[in-house]
């Protein structure tokens, strides 16, 4: 088959690459490089199943050759990234979703938006179902990231009503592993910098808040396995691995012996206190859970910033 991946050059859409060549399709990775690193995908030129192509999906993409899967995974992801970027932020996934669904229908390709925990805000209940609302600041400091993805599933289910179409979303909740930007201001990148340059660990408010890690390896055979089903969704994809930050924390300094000690800075607004997904649809409709234990994916990705420092 013939791939497209929005946002082919980041943390995950770069893996998704790796792993549809690996599975023998051909990949066209779209992206605006304006947070994916060119180093992601640097092992893929040469390739002949695999080509780039510089372009923002916030204007309307001209394909001239048919594709059969087009994966929407283009987005600033980063808390610090997006709030930054905010417009860019809002029309990359929102007109990015119009754009890539006209593309989709036109070819009559399989579609799939990479939407995320986030739509579920600061959740009151836990773990999320997908069946639960949530709980958004519409006006907040966040609100650039979660409602652009929410506008972005609700841009899938208007095309999926209006032209009768199994257009598929998933929820992302949060992914580590090897790609992921040193620099982009994330708990896993940070504090493994830190680390390994011998700096104390940096944990916002008291660290009580929580994250459910899932390795990418992990997630991306949970995209794959929701783009070749029947699935519309949404459905959550995450690793139900619930940890407080501290605790994080404490697996990091557990894990690299040169991380100094934790130190608290302020908890930033909007800041989720609790984040497990309720993965019982990705299990009974997908076959799907995660493998991978949070010590063994954090080793990788240890020695992945090693390189990097
Ligand atoms: N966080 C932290 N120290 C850091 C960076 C983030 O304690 O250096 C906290 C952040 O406040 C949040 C959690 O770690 O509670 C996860 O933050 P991240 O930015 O990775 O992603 P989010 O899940 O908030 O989108």
């Amino acid at each position: 088959m013939r791939c497209l991946i929005a946002g082919g050059v980041g943390f995950l859409g770069s893996h998704l690459a790796d792993r549809l060549l690996k599975d023998g399709h051909e990949v066209i990775v779209v992206d605006d490089l304006s947070s994916g690193n060119m180093r992601n995908i640097e092992h893929l030129k040469g390739n002949p199943s695999f080509s780039f192509v510089r372009h923002d999906v916030s204007e309307p993409l001209q394909v001239s050759i048919r594709v059969d899967r087009i994966y929407h995974l283009a987005s600033l992801a980063s808390p610090p990234g997006y709030q930054k970027r905010p417009v860019h932020t809002l029309i990359t996934n929102g007109f990015g979703a119009y754009h890539l669904l006209n593309n989709a229908l036109s070819m009559d390709a399989r579609f799939l938006f990479a939407s995320t925990s986030e739509v579920y805000g600061d959740p009151s209940v836990n773990p999320q179902p997908e069946s639960y609302w949530g709980n958004v600041n519409p006006v907040g400091i966040r609100s650039c990231y979660d409602e652009a993805k929410r506008f972005g599933e609700a841009m899938v289910m208007a095309f999926n009503r209006k032209h009768d179409k199994q257009y598929k979303l998933i929820r992302i909740f949060n992914t580590y592993g090897p790609r992921m930007d040193l620099r982009d201001g994330r708990v896993v990148p940070n504090l493994i910098g830190q680390a390994l340059r011998g700096e104390p660990l940096t944990v916002y408010g008291d660290g009580s808040q929580t994250r459910s890690f899932c390795y990418v390896d992990d997630l991306i055979d949970g995209i794959v396995r929701m783009m070749e089903s029947e699935e519309v969704g949404p459905i959550n994809i995450g690793n139900p691995d619930e940890r407080t930050i501290q605790e994080f924390a404490q697996v990091i300094k557990k894990l690299i012996p040169t991380a100094g000690p934790i130190t608290h800075l302020p908890l930033p607004k909007d800041d989720p206190l609790q984040r497990r997904p309720d993965i019982t649809l990705a299990r009974t409709k997908l076959h799907w859970e995660p493998k991978v234990k949070l010590d063994d994916g954090l080793r990788k990705t240890i020695a992945y910033f090693e390189t990097m420092v």
